[in-house]
C-alpha cells in the first residue's frame, strides 16, 4: 500500500513522545518533513518556516499541528488556504470562534479537518460507551489529579492566557465523558483555583447537570489519579488510567493497561477521513471548558514555579 505524505509541525514534546512513532509504525503515513524553530526528527526534512514547507513541498498533503493551542491557528489557516487535510492536537485551538473559522475555511476548501481527543481512543472508551448506552445514570465523578511538574516540565504556556492550565489534561477527562454519556450534560457550578503568580487555573472542582462532577488537580505528587467512576441504577462503571481500563462493579472487563494505543488510533482514523473525504470537528469538551472559565468562582492560592 502506498504511504500518505504528512508533515509534523510543532516538534516538541507530545510530538516526539507519540506522533513520531505512530507515524512510523503506522502503514497509512511517510513522515515526509517537519517544522520546528528548534526540533527535528531524524532522517526527516526539517524546515523551520512553515511558509517554506508549504512552498517547497506541494506534494505533501497532510499537515499535523503539535505546537501549544495559542500559536496553532495561524498555522492551521495557512495550511487550508494552501489546499492541505489537517489534524490538530487537542485542545483544537486557543478559543471556540477560531476552530469555526477552520471549520469553514475546510469545508469552503474540500480538505480534511480532524480535531483530535487522544483519550478518546484510550482502550476502555468504546467498550465504556457501548456499556452505559442503554442505562441510566445516577451519579458520575471525574478524578483528573497529575503532577504539572511531572508531565509539563518547564512549559510555562500552560499557564500563559490561552493555556487553560489545569485544564490542558482535565479536557482529556472531558472529551471521554462527553463520548460516552447517552446523554449530555451542561456545567452549572465551577471553582477554579488560579496561583496568584499565574494567568490559568491550576486546580478546578466542576458541577454538571445529570449530578456529575469533577476534580481536577495539577499539584499531586505521588501516585497519579486519571478515573472516571459512575453509578447506574445496578452497577458502578469506572475508567481508569485516563480510560484505558473498565471495572464494572470492581472488576476488570475491557482494556490494556497502556497508554500507547491512543496515536496509533489517531492516525488510523485521520487516514479513513481524507480516503473518506470528511471532516471530524467535536468542540463539546471545549464548550465545558469555555464554560468553567465563563462560569467560575475565582480563588487565589499560593504563587507556583515548577
Ligand atoms: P511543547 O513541547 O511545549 O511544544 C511543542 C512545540 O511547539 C515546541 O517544541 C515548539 O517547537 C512549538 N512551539 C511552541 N511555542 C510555539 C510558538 N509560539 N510558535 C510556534 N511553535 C511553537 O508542548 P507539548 O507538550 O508537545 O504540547 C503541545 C500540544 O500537545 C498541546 O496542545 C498539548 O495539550 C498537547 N498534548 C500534550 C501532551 C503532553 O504530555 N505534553 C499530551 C497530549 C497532548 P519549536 O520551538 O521547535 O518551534
Amino acid at each position: 500500500m502506498t504511504r500518505t505524505k504528512i508533515a509534523l509541525v510543532g516538534i516538541g514534546k507530545i510530538a516526539l513522545d507519540q506522533h513520531v512513532p505512530a507515524i512510523h509504525a503506522s502503514p497509512d503515513w511517510e513522515l515526509a518533513a517537519t517544522v520546528s524553530r528548534n526540533g527535528q526528527v531524524p532522517g526527516v526534512q526539517a524546515f523551520t518556516d512553515f511558509a517554506a514547507f508549504l512552498a517547497e513541498r506541494p506534494d505533501v498533503p497532510v499537515v499535523s499541528l503539535c505546537m501549544p493551542p495559542v500559536p496553532r491557528f495561524a498555522y492551521a489557516e495557512a495550511a487550508l488556504l494552501a489546499g492541505r487535510h489537517l489534524m490538530l492536537e487537542k485542545p483544537p485551538g486557543a478559543t471556540l470562534a477560531e476552530v469555526h473559522a477552520l471549520e469553514a475555511q475546510a469545508k469552503a476548501k474540500g480538505v480534511t479537518l480532524y480535531a483530535t481527543w487522544h483519550s478518546r481512543m484510550a482502550h476502555a472508551v468504546a467498550p465504556a460507551k457501548a456499556w452505559l448506552k442503554d442505562k441510566s445514570i445516577r451519579k458520575a465523578h471525574i478524578t483528573w489529579r497529575e503532577d504539572v511538574r511531572k508531565w509539563h516540565p518547564g512549559q510555562d504556556w500552560v499557564f500563559q492566557p490561552g493555556g487553560m492550565g489545569v485544564f490542558d489534561p482535565g479536557i482529556n477527562a472531558l472529551s471521554i465523558l462527553t463520548e460516552i454519556l447517552p446523554q449530555p450534560v451542561h456545567m452549572t457550578t465551577a471553582r477554579l483555583d488560579f496561583p496568584k503568580n499565574r494567568q490559568t487555573p491550576i486546580a478546578a472542582q466542576l458541577t454538571f447537570s445529570g449530578n456529575v462532577t469533577a476534580d481536577f488537580d495539577w499539584r499531586q505528587e505521588g501516585p497519579q489519579t486519571w478515573d472516571i467512576e459512575i453509578e447506574t441504577e445496578k452497577s458502578h462503571l469506572a475508567l481508569r488510567m485516563g480510560g484505558n481500563m473498565l471495572e464494572i462493579d470492581g472488576k476488570p472487563v475491557a482494556g490494556e493497561s497502556s497508554i500507547m494505543g491512543e496515536y496509533p488510533a489517531l492516525y488510523a482514523r485521520m487516514a479513513d477521513l481524507v480516503r473518506r473525504k470528511a471532516s471530524d470537528v467535536d468542540l463539546s469538551p471545549m464548550v465545558h471548558v469555555a464554560d468553567a472559565l465563563t462560569l467560575g468562582e475565582r480563588l487565589t492560592t499560593d504563587a507556583f514555579d515548577f
